[in-house]
């Protein structure tokens, strides 16, 4: 009798100058493909144009090793563009991505991959139970965001989500579907829905090498979240504009008044000041809010490629879309 074909889960990987953390990472690749021998395995490196050996490193893993394989783009393209890349090249029945610096723990797959053969799920999440080693700041403004978008958004999206995740082949088509730019994968996940188990885990720290997403862009990462996925700011910056005019209302009725009962002129020039400035000040507030979203529409209608891949061991079209 034939034997029946395994199931291949693709391992999605991102690296962005990761030559410290790939010789760590792939013995641990080899150790959980040992361990859940019930299934093949591919694993998809994505290299984001690294200034350092990654990819030479990946170059050498595909030569001794079939199932690596690697994507290597013509500049860095940001991690959100290696996550899409890597998701359109994966040819598994099932597809997780996972960060290079193990601090998606590979000793997870195996109940990931349970859920969804077993317990009737589409996809298995994880998130992080703590978020130790971080800076308070970072995790405090993390959380709050995470609240936020729960509220102003109908995509659900879980406090201490990572994009560590295995999906059936049907959610990774979904997540492929929607070809937008300006990407942000938490909120695609929550937005495409599927029937989700979240597994919680501790968190761990970089295995070696540091963070390649400084505070900065952690934020305008939560800034393109939130123009992405809610359209609750420009509903604020209307209600807003309501406030103030009835406020003026209120105002001009309290100045004309006084005027007739006590017929003295209502003294303004510091009031007026402080009006101004106010006024102006919310003016520029809105208008940048609106600009948030003009700009998002701008660079989505110029629809330039997501990535450049500049080498490949597949040797796949260049551009893509
Ligand atoms: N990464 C990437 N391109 C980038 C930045 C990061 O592919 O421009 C990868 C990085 O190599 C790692 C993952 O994305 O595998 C997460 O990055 P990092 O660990 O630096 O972020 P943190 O865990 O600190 O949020
Ligand atoms: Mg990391």
């Amino acid at each position: 009798m034939a034997e029946q074909r395994k199931d291949l889960i693709s391992l999605v990987i991102p690296c962005y100058n990761e030559e410290e953390a790939i010789p760590l990472l792939y013995p641990e690749l080899i150790k959980i493909s040992k361990q859940m021998d019930y299934v093949d395995f591919e694993f998809i490196m994505v290299d984001n144009c690294s200034e350092d050996k990654t990819l030479e490193l990946m170059r050498g893993l595909h030569k001794s090793d079939a199932r690596v394989h690697y994507i290597s783009f013509s500049r860095n393209f940001g991690k959100e563009a290696s996550m899409y890349a890597g998701l359109k090249a994966a040819k598994g029945d099932y597809v997780t991505i996972m960060d290079a610096d193990l601090q998606d723990p590979p000793s997870l797959l195996p109940e990931m991959y349970q859920a969804v053969t077993t317990e009737g799920y589409d996809c298995a999440a994880t998130y992080r139970k703590d978020r130790k080693g971080e800076p308070l700041l970072r995790s405090k403004m993390a959380d709050a965001f995470y609240r936020m978008m729960g509220r102003i958004s109908s995509a659900h999206m879980k406090s201490g989500a990572r994009d560590y995740r295995l999906m059936k082949r049907q959610m990774v088509e979904a997540v492929l579907a929607l070809e937008e730019n300006e990407r942000f994968s938490k909120g695609i996940f929550g937005w495409v829905g599927f029937k989700t188990k979240w597994i919680p885990f501790e968190n761990v720290e970089r295995s070696a090498g540091t963070t390649k997403l400084p505070f900065w862009s952690a934020f305008t990462y939560a800034l393109r979240g939130i123009v992405s996925f809610s359209t609750v700011p420009l509903a604020v910056s209307s209600m807003t504009g309501i406030v103030c005019c009835l406020a003026a209302a209120v105002y001009a009725v309290y100045v004309i008044i006084k005027q007739l009962v006590t017929a003295e002129a209502v003294a303004g020039y510091p009031s007026l000041v402080c009006l101004i400035l106010f006024i102006g000040g919310v003016q520029l507030l809105m208008i940048g809010v609106l600009g948030q979203y003009m700009a998002q529409i701008y660079l989505e209608i110029k629809n330039r490629p997501k990535y450049i891949i500049k080498e490949t061991d597949a040797q796949e079209k260049a551009v893509s879309k």
